[in-house]
């Protein structure tokens, strides 16, 4: 990407319009009716739900096969090995090779919150077109010495912009998330869509419509530092000029998973959204069926070096450490209502020790 010190965005307000719909629409319209054009929807998930099941659940599937545009599981298809430029933290990425194949990519994300990123839209959706548990290299990745206090994974996006940006960031704030992350957050409709040919415009953008100073967000700021977009609204031209009347605040992300769930402490350490989304959920779903069992400690990611003698380990990343040590609970990301049944038998296991003795 060549260096960018302006830029143009566009904050259009929705009523009722079904924005992935539209898109999809206008792709037909503007891209697959065109001779020798085909327009696709790619989608590569977090773990623990496949592309075709959100893709479903969203609707974005009917539409596809209702205006016959493929839908690529960007996780399954092959991977080339793409080298990064000057890359702080990562030397190559694999990325799905589907998306060499296209001239024009357009990044549609639902504006939200993101514990691990603060905010999560458009160059962070882009971590959609890595293969599948590429994905979770990056929120595995050592600290960076050059830059003390700063997420590896922020890093890593601000590496991934120099090879994945893409044309086009449609910010999709028809219905929005805060709090955690998708699964675990709570609903919002801002009733807006922030559009830009600059993703790190649209991002800017839609976070202070979300609440947040542009700078605050670490992906944003360092993807700036390296001059692939600009994040400053004061050097842009965004559209309406009062379209800072649309700000909805956002609900910040918790910093710490156990922060309303007394006796409950959950150790994360390089976990990846989809562990920690399954921890809070099974917090959510189970905590007032926990009473007799607390406190409980859990570990989720597999940096940790030592742990607490009593703690439940969580998920693939914890087997190896785990073994004969910790009660281990499997999945990528484990299933919650297995985690309760650790947890009860565990407490069983117990129970008949102490009999015994
Ligand atoms: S075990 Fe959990 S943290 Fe590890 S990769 Fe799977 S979902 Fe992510």
């Amino acid at each position: 990407m060549g260096e960018i010190d302006w830029c143009r965005a566009i904050v259009v307000e929705l009523n009722e319009l079904k924005v992935a719909e539209t898109v999809v629409h206008w792709m037909v319209v503007n891209f697959a009716d065109a001779d020798g054009a085909r327009a696709s929807i790619g989608e590569g998930t977090i773990l623990g739900v496949t592309p075709s099941e959100c893709l479903e659940a969203t609707g974005i599937a009917a539409v596809a096969r209702e205006r016959h545009v493929p839908v690529l599981d960007l996780d399954a298809l092959p991977a080339r090995k793409t080298p990064i430029p000057n890359g702080v933290v990562l030397d190559h990425l694999m990325i799905s090779a589907a998306v060499a194949e296209f001239d024009y990519i357009v990044s549609l994300p639902v504006m939200k919150t993101h514990m691990h990123c603060r905010v999560s839209l458009g160059l962070k959706n882009m971590k959609g077109c890595l293969r599948g548990r590429e994905k979770v290299r990056l929120h595995q990745l050592p600290p960076c010495p050059a830059f003390p206090g700063v997420k590896p994974l922020d890093l890593a996006i601000a590496d991934m912009a120099a090879v994945l940006a893409p044309h086009l960031a449609l910010m999709d704030g028809s219905t929005g998330m805060q709090g955690l992350v998708a699964s675990a957050g709570s609903q919002l409709h801002p009733g807006l869509m922030v559009a830009s040919d600059s993703v790190l415009a649209a991002g800017a953008v839609a976070a202070v419509l979300m609440g947040y100073e542009p700078r605050d967000i670490a992906h944003l700021r360092l993807a700036a530092h390296r001059a692939f977009g600009v994040i400053d609204c004061a050097q842009m031209e965004i559209d309406p000029p009062s379209w800072r009347e649309w700000i909805t605040p956002f609900e910040l992300p918790p910093q710490k998973s156990n922060f309303e769930y007394r006796d409950v402490h959950v150790l994360d350490r390089e976990s990846c959204s989809a562990c920690l989304s399954t921890m809070l959920m099974f917090l959510q779903r189970h905590y007032a069926e926990l009473g007799d069992y607390l406190p409980l400690t859990f570990a989720i990611g597999k940096g940790h070096a030592t742990l607490p003698e009593r703690a439940f380990c969580l998920g693939k990343c914890r087997a190896k450490a785990a073994a004969g040590q910790h009660v281990f609970m499997k999945g990528c990301p484990p299933v919650a209502s297995d985690i309760l049944r650790a947890v009860v038998a565990d407490q069983c296991h117990l129970s008949r020790r102490e009999t015994q003795d």
